[in-house]
């Protein structure tokens, strides 16, 4: 049998990283780690490629050499996902989707063979034994039933080519304790975090060491410290170790709640295993948004002091942040501004709220009657999916002031000048000198020193670390390339905005 991986393309997005990448000649951020699961949970003697169309072309020729064509998607894919279920449908090829897109929205993809929804430990299988005694269905669904993540495969990342992605990726647990009201990951995921084993982790970086990786890893855990006790005790340890063994070839990357500010030992720990960003979900400066969507490990607590102890103890913190909630005020913009600028967060992703399918917050817009269509996934291109309490006009003119003002490269550059004033990293990372980071560094002097917006904030910056903190120079030109990516991609989104082209 012969299988044909697809991953559909992605639009810009905050996290696309499109811009920055062409610094460093990369095409895509992080590869389809849920494909390469997969494909490592069909029968080994299947022939499999994987086409990402975020790194290249899918050719009528890859379609023509395959048997069945396995989709995965996010929301965010959903345009290129039809396009790629025409082409097979053209060429007579079978598709076979599954991923949060489908799982959420199964009944938009009646055209598509075979859904595989909730996660593929449970549904595969199924799918793979009707296929054998040739009884496939159109719908393999699971309910209420969550995987055994001890007997997830290590992922196939044979099947991807290392160098045109900027860092790799790695799942160590799935679901997360918290319940917040617009977040969707504990209906897809659950509410009691389920882990891999030490030894399971140990594999997956022993195999992207074996197949030559080294430089970034994310770890894309929903939380990485839902289960705080085993990270503690087990998985840390061994990646302690591993990593020492090992001569400290990558640097991690995770996701967290912000009660990790709150266990001193656990820092220690992740930074000794070399995580060096942490993205944490501040949501709002506001008390009572953050109330009303049940943010529980925000809630009473100065977040400024628990971001700025994460900071201290070596991490960058990046954050994602929400205006629209009902309990926003209007002095919500302001109070954005002033909370982002105070805490250092270089890398702030400031959305609009939406309410995807099967989160408490959809539940509560649909009986309010509120609801006017389904999430675009991007919660950065100007769309809302109900009505706010707030007046819409005013909310967008608030959030694109707070967008240019926080990424204004005046402001931009100051916040990282703060930060890095006052970071004192301890990771023992090899720094890999890479010809793509000197031409990223040339390419930065040339587009953001003599062509682009903001000339005198870059050099400014760039002479200061340069002579005041020389371990961190890398970090400012890559803060500095991050910088004009994120003025692009919202640029581009205003400008959507302007042509009333917002989905
Ligand atoms: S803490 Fe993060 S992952 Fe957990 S429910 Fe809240 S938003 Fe979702």
């Amino acid at each position: 049998m012969k299988i044909l991986l697809v991953y559909p393309g992605c639009p810009d997005t905050f996290w696309s990283f499109t811009y920055a990448l062409k610094f460093i000649s990369k095409r895509a951020a992080n590869p389809p780690l849920g494909l390469l699961t997969v494909a490592a949970m069909l029968p080994s003697e299947w022939d499999k490629r994987l086409v990402d169309m975020n790194v290249r072309r899918l050719e009528d020729a890859d379609l023509l050499w395959a048997d069945y064509v396995f989709l995965s998607a996010m929301s965010i894919q959903k345009e290129s996902v039809k396009t790629v279920v025409n082409r097979c449908r053209a060429i007579g090829v079978k598709v076979v989707a599954g991923g949060p897109l489908f799982t959420q929205n199964y009944e938009e993809f009646d055209d598509i063979d075979h859904l595989i929804l909730n996660e593929a430990e449970i549904t595969l299988p199924l799918f793979l034994d009707d296929l054998r005694k040739g009884r496939a269905r159109h719908l393999y669904a699971s309910e209420n039933t969550w995987a055994d993540v001890t007997t997830t495969p290590i992922p196939s990342y044979e099947l991807i080519n290392f160098k045109y992605y900027a860092s790799m990726n790695i799942q160590y647990s799935r679901g997360c304790p918290f319940d917040c009201e617009f977040c969707n990951i504990t209906s897809l995921y659950g509410r009691v975090p389920r882990t891999k084993e030490s030894g399971q982790v140990i594999a997956e970086l022993e195999k992207l060491y074996t197949l030559g990786w080294r430089g970034g890893v994310f770890f894309v855990d929903d939380n990485f410290i839902g289960n705080k006790t085993k990270l503690k005790a087990e998985i840390l340890p061994s990646i302690i170790l591993w990593m020492e063994m090992r001569k400290y070839p990558f640097s991690f990357t995770t996701e967290a709640s912000i009660n990790l500010s709150d266990d001193e030992d656990l820092m220690r720990m992740m930074v000794r295993a070399e995580f060096d960003t942490v993205f944490v979900g501040i949501e709002s400066p506001n008390e009572e948004s953050l109330q009303e969507c049940a943010k529980i490990p925000n809630k009473n607590r100065d977040l400024i002091a628990s971001v700025r102890k994460i900071q201290s103890f070596g991490m960058e913190v990046q954050a994602g942040f929400i205006i629209g909630f009902d309990k926003d005020p209007l002095s919500i913009f302001e109070k954005m501004i002033g909370f982002i600028q105070e805490s250092r967060i270089a890398t702030a992703m400031v959305g609009l709220l939406n309410a995807p399918r099967g989160t408490n917050l959809y539940r509560r817009l649909l009986k309010e009657n509120r609801l006017v269509k389904l999430t675009t996934g991007d919660n950065t291109d100007c769309s809302m999916n109900f009505i706010p309490k707030m007046k819409y006009e005013r909310l967008i003119s608030g959030y694109k002031n707070v967008i240019e003002t926080i990424y204004s490269p005046k402001q931009y550059y100051g916040r990282v000048k703060q930060f890095l004033k006052n970071y004192r990293p301890t990771q023992k990372k090899v720094f890999h000198v890479k010809w793509s980071y000197l031409s990223a560094g040339l390419k930065s002097v040339f587009i953001l020193g003599i062509i682009a917006k903001g000339r005198f904030y870059y050099w400014r910056l760039f002479f200061w670390s340069l002579f005041r903190r020389p371990r961190l120079f890398p970090r400012a030109i890559t803060f500095s390339i991050y910088g004009f990516h994120f003025r692009k991609v919202f640029e581009q989104h205003f400008q959507m905005m302007e042509r009333k082209e917002v989905p």
